[in-house]
Protein backbone atom coordinates (compact mmCIF):
# COMPACT_ATOMS: atom_id res chain seq x y z
CA UNK A 1 0.00 0.00 0.00
CA UNK A 2 0.97 4.05 -0.42
CA UNK A 3 0.90 5.70 3.18
CA UNK A 4 -0.65 8.94 2.32
CA UNK A 5 -1.49 11.39 5.13
CA UNK A 6 -3.98 14.42 4.59
CA UNK A 7 -2.33 18.20 4.18
CA UNK A 8 -3.29 20.45 6.37
CA UNK A 9 -6.69 21.43 5.72
CA UNK A 10 -4.75 25.67 5.33
CA UNK A 11 -2.66 24.40 3.14
CA UNK A 12 -5.58 22.86 1.09
CA UNK A 13 -7.66 25.77 1.03
CA UNK A 14 -4.77 27.87 0.00
CA UNK A 15 -4.08 25.74 -3.43
CA UNK A 16 -7.62 26.29 -3.99
CA UNK A 17 -7.80 29.78 -3.11
CA UNK A 18 -7.56 30.58 -7.26
CA UNK A 19 -10.39 28.62 -7.99
CA UNK A 20 -14.39 29.55 -8.45
CA UNK A 21 -15.44 25.96 -8.03
CA UNK A 22 -13.51 22.42 -7.30
CA UNK A 23 -14.26 19.08 -7.79
CA UNK A 24 -13.59 16.19 -5.36
CA UNK A 25 -12.24 12.90 -6.66
CA UNK A 26 -11.09 10.36 -4.17
CA UNK A 27 -9.35 6.67 -4.94
CA UNK A 28 -10.86 3.75 -3.91
CA UNK A 29 -7.42 2.10 -4.00
CA UNK A 30 -4.33 2.08 -1.25
CA UNK A 31 -5.72 5.55 -0.21
CA UNK A 32 -8.92 4.35 0.55
CA UNK A 33 -7.71 1.36 2.81
CA UNK A 34 -5.76 3.60 4.81
CA UNK A 35 -8.74 6.37 5.22
CA UNK A 36 -7.62 9.27 3.76
CA UNK A 37 -9.09 8.88 0.26
CA UNK A 38 -11.59 6.90 0.27
CA UNK A 39 -15.90 7.53 -0.12
CA UNK A 40 -16.49 8.44 3.49
CA UNK A 41 -12.98 10.92 3.75
CA UNK A 42 -13.87 12.28 0.31
CA UNK A 43 -17.58 13.39 1.88
CA UNK A 44 -16.03 14.90 5.05
CA UNK A 45 -13.30 16.83 3.23
CA UNK A 46 -15.96 18.73 1.05
CA UNK A 47 -18.01 19.53 4.67
CA UNK A 48 -14.73 20.63 5.86
CA UNK A 49 -13.87 22.97 2.38
CA UNK A 50 -17.39 23.85 2.55
CA UNK A 51 -17.46 25.17 5.89
CA UNK A 52 -14.01 27.22 4.93
CA UNK A 53 -15.86 28.98 2.59
CA UNK A 54 -14.53 26.66 -0.64
CA UNK A 55 -17.47 26.32 -3.56
CA UNK A 56 -17.10 22.60 -3.90
CA UNK A 57 -19.46 21.97 -6.86
CA UNK A 58 -19.17 18.19 -7.51
CA UNK A 59 -17.41 15.23 -5.66
CA UNK A 60 -16.44 11.63 -7.46
CA UNK A 61 -14.25 9.06 -6.35
CA UNK A 62 -12.60 6.81 -9.10
CA UNK A 63 -11.13 2.99 -8.65
CA UNK A 64 -7.12 2.72 -7.88
CA UNK A 65 -6.56 6.47 -9.42
CA UNK A 66 -3.11 5.32 -10.55
CA UNK A 67 -5.10 3.68 -13.26
CA UNK A 68 -8.03 5.17 -14.79
CA UNK A 69 -8.15 5.05 -18.62
CA UNK A 70 -5.38 5.07 -21.37
CA UNK A 71 -5.51 9.25 -22.79
CA UNK A 72 -6.47 8.33 -26.38
CA UNK A 73 -9.97 6.86 -24.76
CA UNK A 74 -10.89 10.53 -23.36
CA UNK A 75 -9.23 12.60 -26.39
CA UNK A 76 -12.19 14.07 -28.03
CA UNK A 77 -13.80 14.53 -24.00
CA UNK A 78 -14.01 17.55 -22.08
CA UNK A 79 -12.80 17.61 -18.82
CA UNK A 80 -16.32 17.16 -17.35
CA UNK A 81 -16.83 14.19 -19.35
CA UNK A 82 -13.29 12.45 -18.81
CA UNK A 83 -14.17 12.72 -14.64
CA UNK A 84 -17.46 11.19 -15.45
CA UNK A 85 -16.08 8.52 -17.07
CA UNK A 86 -13.29 7.46 -14.66
CA UNK A 87 -15.12 8.06 -10.93
CA UNK A 88 -18.53 7.00 -10.08
CA UNK A 89 -20.73 9.95 -8.39
CA UNK A 90 -20.99 10.91 -5.24
CA UNK A 91 -22.78 14.01 -5.54
CA UNK A 92 -23.23 17.33 -8.18
CA UNK A 93 -21.83 15.22 -11.39
CA UNK A 94 -24.01 17.42 -13.41
CA UNK A 95 -22.61 20.80 -11.92
CA UNK A 96 -19.05 19.68 -13.04
CA UNK A 97 -18.57 21.77 -15.73
CA UNK A 98 -18.64 24.66 -12.83
CA UNK A 99 -15.26 23.01 -11.46
CA UNK A 100 -12.55 25.06 -12.44
CA UNK A 101 -9.71 23.04 -10.74
CA UNK A 102 -9.82 18.97 -9.16
CA UNK A 103 -8.98 18.14 -5.60
CA UNK A 104 -7.34 14.96 -5.96
CA UNK A 105 -7.56 12.74 -2.63
CA UNK A 106 -5.09 9.74 -3.88
CA UNK A 107 -1.41 9.33 -3.69
CA UNK A 108 1.21 11.13 -5.66
CA UNK A 109 0.92 8.85 -8.56
CA UNK A 110 -2.64 8.93 -8.45
CA UNK A 111 -2.93 12.46 -8.65
CA UNK A 112 -0.29 12.68 -11.93
CA UNK A 113 -2.33 10.41 -13.80
CA UNK A 114 -5.12 12.16 -12.94
CA UNK A 115 -3.46 15.11 -13.81
CA UNK A 116 -2.41 13.21 -17.49
CA UNK A 117 -5.89 12.60 -18.80
CA UNK A 118 -7.54 16.37 -17.47
CA UNK A 119 -6.09 19.86 -18.89
CA UNK A 120 -7.94 21.35 -15.73
CA UNK A 121 -5.25 21.41 -12.62
CA UNK A 122 -5.57 18.49 -10.84
CA UNK A 123 -4.14 19.27 -6.79
CA UNK A 124 -3.21 17.61 -4.11
CA UNK A 125 -5.04 16.68 -0.92
CA UNK A 126 -2.53 14.05 0.54
CA UNK A 127 1.20 14.04 1.31
CA UNK A 128 2.54 10.66 0.16
CA UNK A 129 4.49 9.41 2.63
CA UNK A 130 5.81 5.61 1.69
CA UNK A 131 4.87 1.98 0.50
CA UNK A 132 4.19 0.60 3.64
CA UNK A 133 1.91 -1.48 5.65
CA UNK A 134 -0.50 -1.18 9.00
CA UNK A 135 1.36 -2.33 12.35
CA UNK A 136 -1.88 -2.68 14.48
CA UNK A 137 -0.18 -3.27 17.63
CA UNK A 138 1.68 -0.01 17.62
CA UNK A 139 -0.95 2.02 15.48
CA UNK A 140 1.03 3.14 13.10
CA UNK A 141 2.37 2.57 9.40
CA UNK A 142 5.95 1.13 8.89
CA UNK A 143 7.78 1.54 5.56
CA UNK A 144 8.76 -1.44 3.76
CA UNK A 145 9.86 -1.23 0.32
CA UNK A 146 11.78 1.98 -1.26
CA UNK A 147 11.91 0.33 -4.93
CA UNK A 148 15.14 -0.08 -5.19
CA UNK A 149 15.20 -2.43 -8.21
CA UNK A 150 17.20 -4.88 -6.51
CA UNK A 151 15.28 -7.34 -4.01
CA UNK A 152 17.25 -8.88 -1.42
CA UNK A 153 14.26 -10.37 0.71
CA UNK A 154 15.29 -13.89 -0.40
CA UNK A 155 18.44 -13.82 1.57
CA UNK A 156 16.72 -11.54 4.69
CA UNK A 157 13.80 -13.74 5.63
CA UNK A 158 11.10 -11.24 3.58
CA UNK A 159 12.33 -8.53 6.03
CA UNK A 160 14.04 -5.15 4.31
CA UNK A 161 17.19 -4.12 6.03
CA UNK A 162 17.12 -1.09 2.76
CA UNK A 163 13.86 0.14 4.40
CA UNK A 164 13.73 -1.32 8.03
CA UNK A 165 17.22 -0.78 9.02
CA UNK A 166 17.38 2.97 9.93
CA UNK A 167 21.08 3.06 8.35
CA UNK A 168 20.18 1.22 5.39
CA UNK A 169 22.51 -1.44 6.72
CA UNK A 170 23.44 -5.04 3.85
CA UNK A 171 24.94 -6.64 7.22
CA UNK A 172 23.78 -6.59 10.62
CA UNK A 173 23.26 -5.48 13.43
CA UNK A 174 25.03 -2.65 14.02
CA UNK A 175 26.72 -2.35 17.42
CA UNK A 176 24.05 0.04 18.83
CA UNK A 177 21.02 -2.09 18.84
CA UNK A 178 19.60 -2.48 22.32
CA UNK A 179 17.34 -5.00 24.21
CA UNK A 180 16.16 -6.11 20.00
CA UNK A 181 15.57 -1.92 19.26
CA UNK A 182 16.51 0.38 17.14
CA UNK A 183 19.16 2.66 18.30
CA UNK A 184 18.33 5.68 15.76
CA UNK A 185 14.43 4.39 15.64
CA UNK A 186 14.53 6.24 19.48
CA UNK A 187 15.23 9.62 18.44
CA UNK A 188 13.87 9.84 15.06
CA UNK A 189 10.78 8.47 15.75
CA UNK A 190 10.46 8.68 19.95
CA UNK A 191 6.94 8.09 20.54
CA UNK A 192 7.49 4.67 18.51
CA UNK A 193 10.68 2.66 18.84
CA UNK A 194 10.96 -0.19 16.54
CA UNK A 195 12.80 -3.51 16.74
CA UNK A 196 16.13 -4.01 14.78
CA UNK A 197 15.47 -4.96 11.70
CA UNK A 198 18.44 -7.15 11.75
CA UNK A 199 17.25 -8.65 14.78
CA UNK A 200 13.89 -9.30 13.22
CA UNK A 201 15.86 -10.97 10.35
CA UNK A 202 18.15 -13.08 12.76
CA UNK A 203 15.00 -14.16 14.66
CA UNK A 204 13.15 -15.08 11.12
CA UNK A 205 16.18 -16.83 9.92
CA UNK A 206 16.80 -18.32 12.84
CA UNK A 207 12.70 -19.89 12.74
CA UNK A 208 13.32 -20.99 9.19
CA UNK A 209 16.91 -23.11 10.20
CA UNK A 210 18.76 -20.25 7.68
CA UNK A 211 20.86 -18.84 9.75
CA UNK A 212 23.62 -19.32 7.24
CA UNK A 213 22.59 -16.34 5.46
CA UNK A 214 23.21 -13.92 7.84
CA UNK A 215 27.16 -15.53 7.58
CA UNK A 216 27.96 -14.92 4.49
CA UNK A 217 28.87 -11.08 3.68
CA UNK A 218 26.56 -9.33 1.44
CA UNK A 219 27.72 -6.11 -0.75
CA UNK A 220 26.70 -3.18 -0.74
CA UNK A 221 23.58 -2.51 -2.41
CA UNK A 222 24.12 -0.63 -5.76
CA UNK A 223 21.21 2.25 -6.04
CA UNK A 224 22.02 2.65 -9.32
CA UNK A 225 19.33 0.68 -10.11
CA UNK A 226 16.99 3.13 -8.13
CA UNK A 227 18.18 5.97 -10.33
CA UNK A 228 15.54 8.43 -11.42
CA UNK A 229 13.47 8.19 -13.90
CA UNK A 230 12.91 4.60 -13.87
CA UNK A 231 10.73 2.43 -16.51
CA UNK A 232 9.70 -0.72 -17.02
CA UNK A 233 9.05 -1.70 -20.65
CA UNK A 234 5.93 -4.36 -20.82
CA UNK A 235 7.29 -7.92 -21.57
CA UNK A 236 9.86 -8.36 -19.63
S1 LIG B 1 15.21 -4.93 -0.95
FE1 LIG B 1 14.59 -3.25 -2.32
S2 LIG B 1 12.88 -4.06 -3.56
FE2 LIG B 1 13.20 -5.47 -1.82
S3 LIG B 1 11.72 -4.74 -0.27
FE3 LIG B 1 13.69 -3.71 0.14
S4 LIG B 1 13.62 -1.76 -0.96
FE4 LIG B 1 11.97 -3.06 -1.76
S1 LIG C 1 20.03 -0.96 15.55
FE1 LIG C 1 19.51 -2.43 13.93
S2 LIG C 1 17.94 -1.39 12.66
FE2 LIG C 1 18.96 0.18 13.92
S3 LIG C 1 20.57 0.97 12.65
FE3 LIG C 1 21.52 -0.67 13.88
S4 LIG C 1 21.29 -2.53 12.61
FE4 LIG C 1 19.93 -0.97 11.72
Amino acid sequence: MIITRQKPLEEIKETLSRYKGVALIGCGGCVAFYQTGGTKQTKEMAAKLREAGVNVVALGVSNRQCYLCEEKEVANLSDAERIRKVARELEGFSKLEEAEAVLSLACGVGVQNLANILDMPVLPAQNTLFMGRRRVEGDFDLEQCIGCGNCILAFTGGICPVTRCAKSLMNGPCGGVFNGMCEVSKSRVSEHPVPCAWIEIYNKLKKQGRVDEMRKIRPPKDFTKAAHMRKVAWGL
